[in-house]
C-alpha cells in the first residue's frame, strides 16, 4: 500500500476490506442492470443548471440530464436527512416508515430497496457520509458492504464541520476500493454531504460565483449565520443582501465542487468498465433556505418548496436508453417513487410495501396523467405535513412543544401558478381549492399503515447527551440536521 492509501485509512478511519475488492466477473454477468444511486445532501433543485438556474454550478449533472431524463418536479417526502432517506430506501412515506426522531431505527418488517436488489442477486455496496445515514437505523440492511465516511461520536454536529469527510476524499476511498471494478449485476450507493452547512467549498469555487465570497470564508459557518436561523429564535435579523450573496456564493461553490467530484468517480467508474448497461438515479434529500422565507433556516422547519424541491435525474442502462435522452417529464414525482422505478427497470416485483409507484409510466411521451400530488412532512422541531399539487400547496402545522417560541399558520395554502415563492397565504380565505386539498391531506394523515413499529435505539446517558447537543432534546435547538 503506498502513502496515499494509508493516509486515506487514517483520514476515514476505515480499512477496506478484501470482500470489497471484487473484480469483474463474467460468470456473475446476468441481465440486470447495473444500479447506481447518487444522494447529495442539502441540494435545491433550483441551483442546478439543468433545472434553470443562471449560474454554473454543474456542469457534470447537467451533462448527465442531457443523456437522460430530468424530473423537473420532484418533491422529497420529509425535510431532513434521516426521515428524507429512509422514505427514499423504503418506498414509504415517513409516517408509514416511522422513522421520524433520531432515536428510532426502522422496523425489520418492512422491507428496503437494498434488501429486495440483494434478494435478487445484486452485489451491494453502500458509502455514507453523514451519521443520519448510520446502519443503526436500518440503512445497512441488504448492503453487502456498507461504509461510514462519519465524523467520530463526538464531532457530529455543525461545530464541527471540518470533521465532515469532503466528496474528494470519500471519492478517493470508494474508487481505490473498487480496484479492477465491480462484479456484475451491482448496485451502488454514494451519499455526499458538502452542501449541507458549513459552507465552506475550496476558494476557487466560491470565486467562480462571487469574487468576494472567498475573503471570510466564516462566512459560510453555521455559527456566523446563527442570528438569521429562524430555530433559534421567532424573529431572526434579517441576514444582511451582502452576506447572503456571499453564502448563497459559498453554497453554490459546495455543489460545483460535489459536481466536479461526481464527475471525477463516474470517470473513475467508466475506465473501470463499470457503466456498461448502468442505470444512474441522482438525487438530494431535501434543499435549503437561503433567505427564501425571511431565515437562513437551512432545513427542517418549513415545507416550502425550496425545502422539498430536490433534482432527479435518472439515465437508462443503455440497452433501455433508446429515446429517453434528453428527456423532461414535468408532472410531480415523489422521492418514495424511486424505490419502485428502480425494482421495475430492473424487472423486479416492487413489494406492497412500498407506498410508492414506478414513475416509467410517465416516460411515454403520449401520457397525460391527471393531476399529480406529493406529500410531505417532518416531526423535527415542529409537526408539519403538506400537500402539493401541480398547482397548489397545503401545509398544516401544529407546535410539539408550548416551549418553542415561533407559532406557526395553522394552515397555509399558496396558489403556486400566481405565487411561486409561496409568500401569500390564501387559506384565511377558504378558498373551494384550498378546502379540497385540506380533505385530501386529512385523509392522507390517516393512511398509516399498521405494523409500523420504528424499533427505540438503545441509547446510554452519554448518548442521550450526544444527541442533546445536536439539538434533539431541546426543540427550540436548531444545530444538526
Ligand atoms: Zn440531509
Amino acid at each position: 500500500m503506498d502513502r496515499r492509501n494509508r493516509r486515506t485509512r487514517v483520514v476515514l478511519g476505515i480499512a477496506i476490506s478484501a470482500g470489497f475488492l471484487l473484480g469483474c466477473s463474467s460468470e456473475e454477468a446476468t441481465e440486470l442492470p447495473n444500479i447506481v444511486l447518487i444522494s447529495v445532501d442539502t441540494l435545491r433543485a433550483d441551483h442546478l443548471g439543468c433545472y434553470g438556474y443562471a449560474h454554473d454550478t454543474s456542469p457534470f449533472l447537467d451533462s448527465l440530464a442531457t443523456e437522460g431524463i430530468v424530473f423537473e418536479n420532484a418533491f422529497a417526502q420529509s425535510s431532513w436527512t434521516l426521515a428524507s432517506h429512509m422514505s427514499l430506501f423504503t418506498g414509504r412515506y415517513p409516517h408509514n416508515h416511522g422513522v421520524e426522531t433520531p432515536e428510532l431505527s426502522l422496523s425489520a418488517s418492512i422491507p428496503t430497496l437494498t434488501e429486495e436488489l440483494k434478494a435478487a442477486g445484486y452485489h451491494t455496496y453502500g458509502f455514507v457520509t453523514w451519521a443520519f445515514l448510520d446502519e443503526k437505523y436500518g440503512f445497512g440492511r441488504g448492503f453487502d458492504l456498507y461504509r461510514q465516511f462519519i465524523p467520530p461520536p463526538d464531532k457530529r454536529d455543525v461545530q464541527h464541520a471540518e470533521h465532515v469527510t469532503r466528496a474528494d476524499v470519500a471519492v478517493d476511498s470508494i474508487l481505490e476500493g473498487f480496484g479492477q471494478g465491480l462484479a456484475s449485476p451491482y448496485f451502488l450507493f454514494v451519499h455526499l454531504f458538502d452542501p449541507h452547512l458549513d459552507y465552506a467549498p475550496p476558494i476557487e469555487d466560491a470565486r467562480r460565483f462571487d469574487p468576494t465570497a472567498a475573503e471570510d470564508l466564516t462566512v459560510g459557518k453555521h455559527t456566523t449565520l446563527q442570528p438569521y436561523i429562524l430555530a433559534v429564535q421567532n424573529e431572526p435579523q434579517r441576514i444582511p443582501t451582502s452576506m447572503l450573496k456571499q453564502v448563497t456564493a459559498l453554497y453554490d461553490g459546495e455543489i460545483r465542487f460535489t459536481d466536479r467530484q461526481l464527475k471525477r468517480l463516474f470517470d473513475g467508474m467508466e475506465s473501470r468498465g463499470m457503466m456498461d448497461d448502468t442505470l444512474v438515479v441522482f438525487t438530494s434529500d431535501h434543499g435549503e433556505e437561503l433567505d427564501d422565507h425571511g431565515s437562513m433556516e437551512g432545513h427542517g422547519w418549513t415545507l416550502y418548496d425550496e425545502i422539498l424541491h430536490v433534482p432527479l435525474i435518472v439515465k437508462l442502462p443503455d440497452s433501455k436508453a433508446a429515446s429517453h435522452t434528453n428527456q423532461r417529464i414535468a408532472p410531480l414525482a415523489e422521492s418514495i417513487d424511486i424505490a419502485p422505478t428502480i425494482l421495475q427497470l430492473a424487472g423486479l416485483a416492487i413489494p406492497e410495501s412500498f407506498d410508492g409507484k414506478s414513475l416509467l409510466p410517465y416516460l411515454d411521451p403520449t401520457s397525460s396523467p391527471d393531476e399529480t400530488r406529493s406529500f410531505s412532512s417532518s416531526q423535527r422541531f415542529l409537526s408539519r405535513w403538506s400537500l402539493r399539487t401541480d398547482t397548489h400547496k397545503l401545509i398544516h402545522s401544529r407546535r410539539k412543544t408550548a416551549r418553542l417560541p415561533y407559532v406557526p399558520p395553522l394552515y397555509e395554502f399558496y396558489d403556486l401558478e400566481a405565487d411561486p415563492g409561496e409568500t401569500t397565504n390564501l387559506f384565511e380565505n377558504q378558498p373551494p381549492e384550498a378546502r379540497r386539498l385540506r380533505a385530501y391531506l386529512d385523509a392522507w394523515m390517516q393512511t398509516q399503515r399498521k405494523n409500523v413499529d420504528p424499533v427505540p435505539l438503545q441509547l446510554d446517558q452519554e448518548q442521550r447527551a450526544r444527541l442533546r447537543a445536536l439539538g434533539y432534546a431541546d426543540d427550540s435547538d436548531s444545530s444538526e440536521r
